[in-house]
């Protein structure tokens, strides 16, 4: 069940960067389709940061409360930073991050202007970051729980071949911004389809 199944659950949230895009992913409770759209401004509430929200489809409004840690100071909150931990998102999947990270990346391609075109490619640098996240260890696969939906279970069914992380730490690394500190490398010999099941 996802946490936003349970009411007044917060959600657990690094940043209010992570926070604003999870509503993208988010599904309505009322009439299951997703996104929602930000009706305001995150404000801090009495034990949680919350966040009024809309659903794009029946207009259902809805509150949605984020557990944000670390706890965002003024200056975080302006940030574009996701994710300053190495923990992999509670909130978005890997197959989100690498949807995402493959839209901005060629929205990034059609752009002509040379500083938009640039900061496009941070951003989808900062989704593929978060996606590398999930794997653990040695693994080229990602685990089972890096998926929480049933589109992205289904995606990797279908092609797990897509997921190998050696591919997208390859993309990863022709990317010209910095990455953080990388997972580390694949153990070889090992035959990431025998992992999943
Ligand atoms: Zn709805």
């Amino acid at each position: 069940m996802a946490a936003d199944d349970i009411p007044n659950a917060a959600l657990p949230a690094h940043s209010v960067a992570e926070a604003y895009l999870y509503i993208q992913f988010a599904s309505c409770g009322k009439c299951g389709k997703s996104p929602l759209q930000a009706d305001g401004q995150l404000t801090r509430g009495k034990q949680f940061f919350e966040l009024a929200a809309r659903c794009q489809s029946c207009r259902d409004a809805t509150m949605l409360a984020f557990d944000i840690r670390p706890e965002p100071s003024r200056q975080s909150a302006q940030s574009k930073v996701i994710n300053a931990t190495s923990e992999p998102s509670q909130l978005i999947d890997i197959h989100c991050w690498l949807a995402m990270f493959q839209q901005i990346i060629s929205a990034s391609g059609r752009e002509q202007e040379a500083g938009a075109s640039r900061e496009l490619v941070e951003e989808a640098a900062a989704c593929l970051d978060e996606a590398l996240k999930f794997y653990r260890d040695d693994s080229e696969i990602p685990p089972p729980e890096a998926f929480f939906t049933e589109t992205g279970r289904a995606a990797f069914r279908k092609s797990p071949e897509r997921y190998i992380r050696a591919t997208w730490m390859r993309r990863r690394l022709q990317l010209p911004v910095a990455p953080p500190a990388l997972p580390t490398a694949a153990a070889a010999g090992k035959r990431w389809w025998q992992f999943w099941r």
